[in-house]
């Protein structure tokens, strides 16, 4: 008699980039304008990591802010303008 051999692969698809923004964090920050001065809520992207650093511009005196970001443990976002 034969012997009958499964040869049965273990397809392990398992692997999942299961990849959630924590809901924790903030997003948005109040800031102020280094050049005009205004108060300004800004919004922010939690999915961009816990450590930011972007160009974006004033949206009332159009100049360009160097933006970065800073988020706590406890989900806080710690925001410093810069004159770009
Ligand atoms: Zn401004």
């Amino acid at each position: 008699m034969n012997d009958r051999y499964d040869d049965e692969d273990a397809i392990d698809e398992g692997y999942e980039a299961d990849r959630e923004p924590n809901d924790d964090l903030d997003t948005e920050a109040d800031v102020t304008c280094p050049w005009c001065g205004e108060g300004i809520t800004i919004t922010l992207d939690p999915g961009g990591g816990t450590a930011q650093d972007y160009v974006e511009d004033c949206e009332v005196c159009c100049r360009p802010w160097r933006v970065k970001v800073h988020y706590e443990e406890d989900g806080h976002a710690e925001v410093t303008l810069d004159e770009g």
